[in-house]
């Protein structure tokens, strides 16, 4: 059976629309799909509503991943199967769009302290419907002939500890997991190794966590090797938490990881999925 309780949509900074990635879900024989855009459920409203006019055998679920703070790093939160209505996740959705609108304003400011002017208007040009992210910066900064490609633009400019890594403008990690849970959905701690902590400050991370609400933990996330997997799995077991895992499909793409997750891969610890395995139906908060 395959899952996938992580992908992104132009609702945020991938390249299929909703109804794209739907199909594309469909065609792969996905039975679970969660889209999970960067603070946003735009995406999964617009795939909710082209999935119910032809609804076929996948459950879609809810889903957002959050960016916060905690510990002065930068993290993603994945909320799964949360009531996008409610006032909790509204109201922290609309806090999220204005913190990206500022945080946006502020990455141009440096961009064109460096002599890149015109970053924020170039920028929202490459946003369409979704929410403007680093990833829109870097693909101007491309376009503009700045930089050679989207790696060396994050390498130079924006990835961690760059002038564009700016993270003043999120919330606190145990806020986004208070809007998650208030609205009945599991938060997930999303790609735990991608943040390159040291083992000890990871348990500090997962104690904060379950401290705030939060009970999984993402043990697949795209291209990983076995290693960290059963590295992942042993943090999950220690801690009781439930486990997650998603593709973080963005585009198709020869280094990125395709849409779908094999569930029996993922061993017998519990899983998110348990909650939304039985009965098949589809499950559409507006
Ligand atoms: P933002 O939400 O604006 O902080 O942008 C984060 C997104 O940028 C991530 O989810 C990735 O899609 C993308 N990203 C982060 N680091 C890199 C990188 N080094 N190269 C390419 N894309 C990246
Ligand atoms: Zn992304
Ligand atoms: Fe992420
Ligand atoms: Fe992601």
């Amino acid at each position: 059976m395959l899952i996938d309780f992580h992908t992104h949509t132009t609702a945020s900074d991938g390249t299929l629309s909703p109804s794209e990635l739907i199909d594309r879900a469909l065609a792969s024989n996905i039975e679970l799909l969660a889209i999970t855009d960067h603070d946003t459920v735009a995406g999964y409203q617009a795939a909710a509503t082209y999935y119910n006019l032809n609804p076929g055998q996948m459950r879609l679920l809810s889903g957002v991943e959050f960016s916060c703070r905690w510990s002065g790093a930068t993290l993603h939160i994945v909320g799964l199967g949360m009531d996008c209505d409610h006032p909790t996740m509204k109201s922290g959705l609309r806090t999220m769009a204005l913190a990206r609108e500022a945080r946006g304003e502020k990455i141009a400011d440096r961009l064109e302290a460096l002599g890149y002017v015109g970053a924020l208007r170039g920028a929202l040009e490459k946003v369409g419907s979704g929410q403007l992210g680093r990833p829109h910066f870097a693909q101007w900064l491309v376009e503009q002939g700045h930089v050679a490609d989207t790696r060396r633009a994050f390498d130079r400019y924006l990835g961690r500890g760059k002038t564009g890594d700016v993270k003043t403008f999120w919330p606190d990690l145990a806020e986004v997991v208070s809007w998650i849970t208030n609205a009945g959905g599991v938060a997930v701690i999303a790609h735990p190794l991608q943040y390159r902590f040291t083992r000890t400050k990871l348990c500090r991370l997962i104690v904060d966590f379950k401290d705030s609400g939060g009970t999984a933990i993402e043990i697949v996330n795209g291209r990983q090797s076995g290693d960290q997997v059963a590295q992942l799995k042993r943090a999950a077991a220690q801690y009781n938490l439930l486990v997650s895992a998603g593709s973080d499909f963005h585009r198709e793409s020869p280094y990125g990881a395709q849409l779908g997750v094999e569930l029996r891969a993922l061993g017998d610890l519990q899983g998110v999925w348990e909650h939304w395995t039985a009965p098949k139906s589809i499950e559409v908060h507006s």
